[in-house]
């Protein structure tokens, strides 16, 4: 398994409707993981065109986040 390069997550586009990180990919197609994948612990992102991939680099702490903020919004508190 060759990695093509290696990307932090926040460079990379997230598709909210479809919960997928998206990064441009040197053919002209996006390398795509989704979040499910990352909750998951996999990392590798790939081109469905070309099959390079791409690793990325996150911190599990910010998806947690980052799928909080997707799905269940807290109510905020306001006194
Ligand atoms: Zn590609």
């Amino acid at each position: 398994m060759s990695i093509y390069d290696q990307v932090e997550i926040e460079d990379m586009l997230f598709d909210e409707d479809l919960q997928i990180y998206t990064y441009p990919c040197p053919c002209g197609d996006k390398f795509q993981i989704t979040l499910m994948d990352l909750l998951d612990g996999s990392d590798v992102a790939v081109c469905p065109s070309c099959s390079l991939m791409i690793q990325v680099i996150y911190d599990p702490e910010d998806l947690e986040k980052v799928s909080d903020d997707a799905s269940i919004k807290p109510v905020a508190i306001s006194a």
